[in-house]
């Protein structure tokens, strides 16, 4: 009896088990079943794709096949000409052995090998293949699954290995109800994996991976549905501001009018807070739309109340400058407890990583005093040492990079339950909203306070001459102004490691280079070497202060590895003007906020995201001053740039984040491990899927209002069990 449990290397051999574990940790059964072919390639598929340095995977029959002799060595070499009907490729075997009696005039096989040219001839000089005879026991299917490779083993192997698992697996349980399949026209499970591993037909394979998606869609649904009724079911302390305390003086003294957007999204919270129910809610706007003001009057209501407030950043920077534009908001309200500060004012406290012992004690009792009614800080606020007076609201500053388990651990430093409030600068489309927040309700900030001035964005190829030189003019010019910089690289250039805060991609060109079908790593192109090593911080700065057109500016560097003194001092120094150009890694990307920057300078933009892009060139444009950004790239000056050309055509966050997911694989950006093949949602496109997504929704919220502990429906509590236990996992590796 066989399950989706089963370890493989009861059911493979030990070679074929000890390598998929090690190449793809596949270990199970089911493991093996979640590895799903890349593509489907028909038997009449054609070499059309075939050049030289390209692998192919083609099905092919033999035209002709020879053996002769060779004149410099022992032996027989075979040549054959295979063909797909419309063009013929050159075979060959530098040994005939083994080949003879298999390619013969008319055998049909699945040929794998990489092009290369002979004779000004292309060939495929012993490729692999395997006859179709052999590999579909005779039996002809009109789809022939390619996988890719694990390790050595060849896409055959691989469905020689999946089709014994399948045969020996009658049935495997279902997680879905069986009045849910019948809804919506599902196959059950069993139906699915042989329709993604053994189809006929394109249409079979796209039922089958409809069910599979519904599956992900579905128990991501459940798990999001089981959390919102734990949380509809907490009961916590209703935070009121006092009138006439700190909130109405902040409000009282605020430079500006809130926009009718900011005013809106003020009233949803504090009517949220205000209820003995924790509010659980995430806060969207573009960059600069406003909602840091937004949240501190949340924070300012919850100390009015009594309580203390906490703001969670990503980085030590985004912290340092939290904490440090909050308290110049707020002037002597900020000041509680000293003297001159106003009567109903409080303390803003820091707490991040690399303080100073010193500094971090005193920190800390202020903290678990109640003094500091609002706390700024990175990580280090989860740690466990730090304990509040009495913790009533929760800010998470750009949750992407937090995960339901930190903030889950905050909520647990409270006595009863806070409030909690995510902001997210990166705009996220609805159905990635139900799918990652999907425990969350949604405010969005869409209009910019006025004053706010356009940004420009230009592509700047550095191999067009005098370019680059130009866009450090560009600078220069600024800077007489008054203005001030930024130049953004990819890597610090202590040593080879890129900055840790920086996600590098791989050159546009050489995004499909990971198509190795074929055995052993030689299966994609080679990648292009690169015409120079990634901008680092270092190296450009060194550039820029020996240039002679920015003689007499001040250009100093900011990285994630500087000392918090250092990186804090630099930043505030920028913040005032005494420094006019920063060049600095992406620690600046969130949040940073200083008016008079009018310039940024992205270096190999072409390696950045392009949510990060759009994030970067927040940073300017924000004081009335229009913005300028030039994204450098040191390719082929006039090859397309997909990326760099979507950034530079539009400022509309919501239509750059949807091209960023498309270009990823999904599963990365929910966040979820890159580790371990199950976590990952494979086949649910968490873009095109809506009306999936939605309908997963729908029965999710009906099968957990009926049965919440899931005690009747044991495979889907086992399943949303797993995908919770992946996602701890994953948030414990990035620690
Ligand atoms: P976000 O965090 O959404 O990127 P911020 O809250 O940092 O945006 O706001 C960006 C800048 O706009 C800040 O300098 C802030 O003081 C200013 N600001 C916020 N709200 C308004 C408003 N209603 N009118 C004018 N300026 C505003
Ligand atoms: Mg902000």
């Amino acid at each position: 009896m066989y399950s989706e449990s089963t370890p493989l290397s009861k059911v493979l051999g030990k070679r074929e088990a000890t390598k998929f574990r090690t190449a793809r940790n596949i270990s199970t059964v089911g493991d093996l079943l979640g590895y799903w072919p890349r593509r489907y390639e028909s038997p009449e598929s054609n070499l059309a794709a075939a050049k030289v340095g390209s692998y192919i995977v083609a099905v092919a029959e033999v035209k002709t096949a020879t053996t002769r002799s060779m004149k410099a060595r022992r032996g027989k070499m075979l040549q054959a000409v295979i063909t797909d009907g419309s063009r013929d490729l050159e075979v060959t075997f530098f040994s005939s052995h083994g080949h003879e009696g298999k390619l013969v005039p008319g055998a049909r096989a699945l040929f794998a090998g990489k092009v290369s040219s002979f004779n000004n001839r292309l060939q495929l000089a012993h490729p692999g293949y395997s006859l179709l005879s052999d590999f579909d026991g005779g039996e002809r299917r009109d789809l022939i699954p390619i996988y890719k490779a694990v390790g050595n083993l060849h896409t055959w192997t691989v469905t020689e290995c999946v089709r014994m698992v399948l045969d020996l697996l009658d049935e495997t349980p279902e997680a879905i109800p069986e009045t849910i399949l019948d809804r919506r026209d599902l196959m059950d499970r069993m139906a699915a994996l042989r329709g993604i591993h053994t189809p006929n037909t394109h249409e079979e394979v796209a039922a089958a991976q409809r069910r599979m998606s519904f599956e992900e869609a579905f128990v991501l649904q459940v798990a999001l549905a089981q959390r919102r009724l734990r949380q509809a079911e907490e009961s916590t302390l209703a935070r009121t501001p006092r009138p006439g305390g700190l909130l109405d003086a902040f409000d009282g003294r605020l430079p500006f009018t809130l926009t009718a957007g900011q005013q809106e999204v003020g009233v949803t919270l504090a009517a949220e807070m205000a209820r003995d129910v924790p509010m659980h809610r995430l806060l969207q706007g573009e960059v600069g739309s406003g909602k840091t003001v937004v949240a501190l009057r949340a924070m300012l209501a919850a100390v009015d109340s009594g309580g203390q407030a906490a703001l969670l950043a990503p980085t030590e920077v985004l912290a340092a400058q939290h904490h440090r534009s909050i308290t110049a908001m707020l002037g002597d309200l900020a000041e509680g407890g000293m003297l001159g500060g106003s009567e109903f004012g409080t303390r803003v406290t820091l707490l991040t990583g690399s303080m100073s012992t010193a500094a971090r004690r005193k920190a800390l009792l202020d903290i678990a005093s109640g003094d500091a009614g609002i706390v700024v800080g990175t990580h280090a606020l989860i740690q466990e040492h730090v304990s509040f007076q009495d913790l009533a609201l929760v800010v998470v500053d750009e949750q992407h990079r937090f995960g339901v388990e930190q903030r889950d651990a905050l909520r647990g430093k409270a006595a009863h339950p806070p409030h909690v409030l995510v902001m997210t600068a990166t705009p996220i489309p609805r159905t990635v909203a139900m799918t990652v927040f999907g425990d969350m309700e949604t405010s969005t900030l869409s209009e910019l306070p006025s004053g706010r001035a356009p940004i420009t964005t230009h592509v700047v190829p550095e191999a067009k001459p005098g370019w680059l030189q130009r866009t450090w003019v560009r600078i220069a010019e600024e800077c007489a102004q008054g203005r001030q910089a930024y130049v953004v690289c990819p890597r610090i250039g202590d040593d080879d490691d890129p900055d840790e805060e920086t996600e590098i991609f791989a050159p546009e060109s050489a995004a499909d280079a990971d198509g190795d079908d074929g055995g052993d790593g030689d299966g994609g192109e080679a990648d292009a070497p690169p015409p120079r090593p990634l901008a680092s911080v270092r190296a450009v700065h060194a550039d820029l202060v020996a240039n002679p057109a920015l003689e007499g500016l001040r250009i100093e560097i900011l990285h994630g590895r500087l000392p918090a003194e250092e990186k804090d001092a630099f930043m505030r120094e920028f913040a005032d003007g005494d420094i006019d150009v920063l060049v600095s890694t992406t620690v600046i990307e969130v949040g940073v906020d200083v008016p008079n920057a009018s310039v940024m300078v992205v270096m190999d933009a072409d390696r950045f995201g392009v949510s990060q892009l759009h994030q970067l060139r927040g940073r300017v444009g924000r004081g009335g001053l229009p913005g300028l950004c030039l994204l450098v790239h040191a390719g082929a000056p006039d090859a397309p740039h997909e990326r760099l050309d979507a950034v530079a055509g539009t400022t509309d966050g919501f239509e750059l984040a949807r091209i960023d997911l498309r270009q990823r694989r999904e599963g990365d950006i929910l966040g979820s491990s890159q580790h371990g093949v199950r976590s990952q949602l494979q086949f649910l496109h968490v873009l095109e899927d809506e009306d999936l997504i939605e309908a997963a929704r729908e029965d999710a919220h009906d099968v957990v209002t009926q049965d919440p502990d899931l005690t009747t429906h044991s495979q889907l509590a086992a399943l949303v069990e797993a995908r919770v236990d992946a996602e701890q996992a994953a948030y414990l590796e990035r620690g």
